[in-house]
């Protein structure tokens, strides 16, 4: 009798747990993955909406309301407008890079006060909104911070132009807070060449900017290689000790755009062990200027990317905010579940998403880079911090190509250095002819 009852035990509960799992199989659609893992996108330029709008004024920015069809913040007011807290909440956006931008114009200039600025007003809307935001500055804050119902809000630099060549600048973003540096936007530095160069080189990386790719794994800074131009994303990658990230790329094989990522590249991104968060922006994801860019297209290149190099080293960096145009299909920050539910669809010749991989491109991913460049810092704790000081010669070739009187905004001491200024001009590179690079 014992044994009966136990059998009709086994068999009610092997029912319970298939009819469970059963349900769960059927039930799972792709933004479930989103409540398993956070949503970190890698890029979101509202702080440079907050400026150009506000002067960073918050006291009557109302993030708490949906913006899309405010005055001010709605998008016949602001075609560059896609982000208010109730969109990212219906969006399940676990985790962002809130990103600090200085245009290339500010370069040798006031780059780094208008960096800091940016930096203070991103800090400044996530203490306002303590229910909602949470400044994390650590691998490990990422996942508990989404926990609790915030969004873990991280600070990224777009612009090398924003340190000035200093070393002193770049440890001191990161005790502000700042979790990568893009190495350039549209312009070069006097030290990395930026997308427009393409393939070509004008100073491609050189020897300091070895050095600052050396300082940046030694305190755990992200090197973001995102608008820099091929070559550099080369050169980065032969000599990083911890693995890059690409905050908003996508696939220069789908799209022949030189913001985007190509396949011998993306290989050295698998070796690297590091991440290319994909950018949603029309003109990167459809070349084909006589149509809109639709959802397909973005899950074209995070197909791509996963079938060359494999679902650990893909991620979401949408770009919203820093661009007007957004595919059909991903109008603004509310949108992202629609694209991991199409995903887990997957079609006929496309790679099978399992609940584990979306998980991985949500946030795993990313979050596993972070913490190897956690590990790389504390293996580096016993080295000093890096003294160098680039040459004033270099300011000066940079500056000189760049239509600038070399020097005329600047007084540090390096100046001293420079050689007269006839000598100095021989050293002088050929620019080629390079387009204004695109915003983004
Ligand atoms: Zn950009």
């Amino acid at each position: 009798m014992v044994y009966i009852n136990v059998a009709v035990c086994l068999s009610v509960l092997l029912f319970v747990i298939g009819l469970s799992v059963g349900l769960s199989m059927n039930t799972f659609k792709g933004r479930n993955a989103l409540d398993l893992a956070p949503l970190i996108d890698g890029h979101n330029d509202l702080p440079d909406n907050l400026y150009n709008k506000l002067h960073n004024d918050l006291r009557t920015f109302r993030f708490e309301d949906d913006l899309s069809n405010d005055d001010v913040w709605g998008r016949t007011a602001c075609p560059t407008c896609f982000t208010d807290l109730p969109r990212l909440s219906k969006g399940k956006v676990g985790g962002q890079f809130w990103v600090a931008y200085a245009p290339c114009e500010s370069q040798y200039k006031d780059a780094i006060q208008l960096t800091l600025r940016q930096i203070d007003v991103i800090r400044r809307l996530i203490q306002r909104y303590p229910n909602n935001l949470q400044l994390v500055t650590a691998a490990g804050d990422i996942e508990t911070t989404w926990r609790s119902g915030k969004i873990a809000s991280m600070i990224g630099v777009e612009g090398g132009h924003s340190l000035d060549s200093s070393l002193a600048v770049l440890r001191l973003y990161y005790d502000l807070g700042v979790r990568y540096v893009t190495l350039t936007h549209g312009c070069n530095t006097p030290w990395a060449d930026a997308s427009p160069v393409n393939e070509g080189n004008v100073y491609n990386l050189t020897e300091f900017g070895q050095t600052i790719i050396y300082e940046m794994n030694r305190i755990g800074m992200l090197v973001d290689l995102s608008h820099t131009s091929h070559n550099v994303m080369r050169e980065v990658l032969a000599i990083t000790k911890a693995p890059v990230m690409f905050s908003h790329s996508s696939a220069f094989s789908i799209c022949n755009n030189y913001r985007n990522v190509p396949d011998d590249i993306l290989q050295l991104v698998k070796k690297n062990n590091g991440i290319v968060m994909v950018n949603f922006y029309n003109n990167f994801v459809n070349c084909n200027d006589s149509k809109n860019a639709t959802m397909e297209d973005v899950i074209k290149h995070i197909n791509h990317i996963r079938n060359l190099i494999g679902p650990d080293h893909v991620g979401i960096g949408a770009d919203y905010d820093g661009i007007s145009i957004m595919p059909v299909g991903l109008e603004d920050v509310s949108k992202y579940p629609d694209l991991f539910d199409r995903l887990y669809e997957s079609q006929k010749g496309e790679p099978t998403w399992t609940k584990e991989d979306l998980e991985k491109l949500a946030g795993r991913n990313f979050i596993r880079v972070l913490q190897a460049a956690e590990a790389v810092r504390d293996s580096l704790s016993s080295e000093s911090p890096r003294e160098d000081i680039i040459t004033a010669n270099e300011l000066y070739v940079a500056q000189k190509n760049e239509g600038l009187t070399p020097g005329s905004c600047q007084t540090a001491l390096e100046w001293d250095q420079l050689k007269t200024t006839d000598e100095v001009s021989n050293l002088s590179t050929t620019m080629e002819t390079i387009t204004k690079p695109e915003a983004s």
